[in-house]
């Protein structure tokens, strides 16, 4: 007998079934192919936030990009200390493994993570009740410091001064695993950050010269 689905989940099961009907039945061959392994050129570190999704913000085919999403779409700095790493697991799997070509950091607008960093309400919070994420996005204090000076620690300005300054954090991280340093220098892998704005639907791409953001 079949099981029953929550209310919940319920909606994503029949979701799943369009998925058969089109999705899959369609696309045979490619998912057919795709039992022989994945070579996607392209890695995309995103927020875990449910309106940022790439695969439907690239339209992305199964198989072509390589995501691995959390809170803030952060990428830790190259840490060897006790713990476990999975975004660096991740790209490393990435860089040694499927080799990708390009790695490219989504921010979005209204981020939680974000703006939690910046008001840091949940600074002292114990692990379990907001600890975890209070540790995650610390990584981003010292970019913090200079927004909230001159812009505060509420409102869409100095949110969004935030959302991209955590892009640019992740691409300096990046750049502290030895092999992702190594492969840019040698022209081998890109890095590139982004900014997804929900309610405009529009994606922005990041020039690392000028530090703006312009759209895709
Ligand atoms: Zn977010």
């Amino acid at each position: 007998m079949a099981i029953t689905p929550s209310l919940e989940l319920a909606g994503l099961i029949e979701g799943y079934r369009r998925f058969r009907e089109t999705g899959w039945a369609e696309r045979r061959e490619r998912w057919a192919a795709l039992r022989q392994g994945q070579e996607p050129k392209v890695m995309v570190i995103a927020c875990a936030d449910s309106r940022t999704d790439p695969a439907l913000v690239f339209d992305a085919d199964p198989g072509e990009i390589f995501v691995v999403r959390n809170i803030a779409a952060m990428v830790p700095p190259f840490e060897t200390n006790p713990g476990h790493h999975g975004v660096s697991a991740a790209l490393e799997f990435a860089v040694q493994v499927l080799e990708v070509r390009e790695i490219l950091v989504m921010g979005h607008g209204m981020c939680g993570g974000c703006k939690a960093a910046l008001t840091q309400e949940l600074h002292g919070s114990e692990p379990g009740r907001g600890g975890f994420i209070a540790d995650w996005i610390s990584m981003l204090d010292d970019v913090r410091e200079p927004i909230a000076r001159e812009l505060g620690t509420t409102g869409r300005e100095a949110e969004r001064a935030m959302e991209h300054a955590a892009v640019k954090v992740s691409l300096a991280n990046l750049r502290t695993f030895p092999r992702v340093a190594q492969l840019e220098a040698d022209g081998n892998l890109r890095l590139r950050g982004a900014f997804f704005a929900i309610a405009e639907g529009v994606l922005y791409l990041l020039d690392e010269e000028t530090g703006e953001f312009a759209p895709a």
